[in-house]
């Protein structure tokens, strides 16, 4: 996993990989405190769990609402085709369901 820290010294962001799945496996596996070495002002400094943040990745992110647009998409296609091709069916059995009803209703009645 991708993660980020601000560096305390400069205010940079410090990234580095570790790994681990989440804050928790990091602090166990770190410890409560975390050296960092940033590169941009050339010091160390500790940091703690609560202040490192995971970076997403975006291209993940990208990838995974592709793939959820893309498939709304085919499955309002592939449901608007199913209904245009057994339309008459749909249709048929609707009045069925109607006449259905309605000598329910008759016979109710009778
Ligand atoms: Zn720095």
């Amino acid at each position: 996993m991708k993660l980020e820290s601000k560096c305390k010294n400069c205010g940079k962001y410090i990234e580095f990989t570790e790994n681990v799945s989440d804050r928790a496996e990091l602090s166990l596996e770190k410890g409560e405190n975390i050296e960092l070495f940033c590169k941009k002002c050339s010091t160390k400094s500790c940091h703690h769990p609560n202040d490192i943040n995971a970076k997403k990745n975006r291209v993940i992110s990208i990838i995974g609402f592709l793939i959820f647009v893309i498939g709304t998409i085919l499955i309002y296609h592939f449901i608007g085709e199913f209904y245009l091709e057994h339309k008459e069916q749909f249709e048929v059995k609707r009045t069925f369901l109607v006449l259905e009803n309605y000598s329910e209703h008759l016979q109710f009645h009778l």
